[in-house]
């Protein structure tokens, strides 16, 4: 079992020490150059985007997540720094092996370039820009002034987020995001360190935060066969949720294995290998579930 976390930074995390990726960078004393060179690591954009959030947008992938979930679709997207990964090319007839590195160093300007691209689309669908990842706020500083610069374009920006940060560096990204698209998982925190590396704590602190500002959140539980799907577990989530102050929509997203295929080329163990999803019959049950507790619950996000 801890063969998966290998890929992670989870023991960096649950030791309570912080990397450097959590520490904010003072944006008061940034000028409005200086902010458009603050680096990161990313390693994908997706353009024209539907379902990361309202509209068509650009989702733009932050490398590097402290979490390291056993059926994480992304798994290029764990580590914090560009690796090698395998790719297939064809070659006469037949295919030819190459490696090649996923991960990039971009600035905001950079990636102001790429998301300004598709600005007429936003304005038409009411769409804009998401961050994604990996895990979007464990390069605080990279997110922060990403989000201040489509502010000041105007562009709608989304944080799709684990919601494993510490609580100061959550709140004090609260205000610059318009939307967070925000996991839940597991409630057992023996359990959820099991499946993802990390306990909860930080992820349930921060959600009732999101919840008590009002902030605009669409919250998701991944259904996975066996392992979040449990009557008692999504009978936890639904306890919790119904309590939260404003938040009373839950998303319940099917387990897929379209990253099968990015394990076997990043050479890593899948935990997840021969795992169907779930059938319709399995959704409709934990969407019933949440919805007996008096949530709206809707199959996909
Ligand atoms: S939080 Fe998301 S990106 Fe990180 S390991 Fe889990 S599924 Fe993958």
């Amino acid at each position: 079992m801890g063969r998966r976390f290998l890929l992670n930074m989870q023991g960096i995390a649950s030791a309570g020490v912080r990397p450097a990726a959590w520490v904010i960078h003072p944006r008061e004393f940034i000028s409005f150059a200086e902010r458009l060179s603050v680096k990161g690591t990313i390693f994908n954009y997706q353009r024209y985007a539907l379902h990361d959030g309202p509209g068509i947008r650009t989702t733009v992938f932050l490398k590097g997540c402290p979490l390291g979930c056993w059926w994480c679709h992304n798994p290029e997207g764990i580590r914090p720094s560009p690796e090698r990964i395998a790719t297939t090319i064809p070659s006469g007839g037949s295919a030819r092996a190459k490696a090649s590195v996923i991960g990039f160093a971009a600035d905001v300007a950079d990636v102001m370039a790429e998301v300004e691209k598709d600005v007429v689309f936003y304005d038409e669908s009411g769409g804009g820009v998401t961050f994604s990842g990996g895990e979007p706020l464990y390069q605080p500083a990279f997110l922060e002034t990403l989000l201040a610069a489509c502010r000041e374009r105007d562009i709608h920006t989304a944080v799709d987020t684990s919601g494993h940060a510490p609580p100061d560096v959550f709140r004090k990204m609260l205000p610059a995001a318009d939307l967070f698209l925000y996991d839940l998982k597991v409630m057992d925190p023996v359990r959820h360190r099991e499946l993802t590396g990390v306990s909860n704590g930080w992820i349930l602190q921060n959600l009732k935060t999101l919840s008590e500002r009002s902030t605009a959140a669409v919250l998701r539980f991944p259904a996975i066969p066996g392992l979040t799907d449990t009557p008692e577990n999504v009978r936890a989530v639904a306890a919790f949720v119904r309590d939260l102050e404003t938040i009373q929509n839950i998303a319940v997203l099917p387990y897929h294995h379209t990253g099968e295929g990015k394990y076997r080329r990043l050479d890593v163990p899948n935990p997840m290998a021969g795992v169907m999803p779930p059938d319709a019959a399995a959704l409709e049950r934990i969407r019933a579930q949440f919805e007996s507790f008096g949530l709206t619950a809707v199959i996909g996000g």
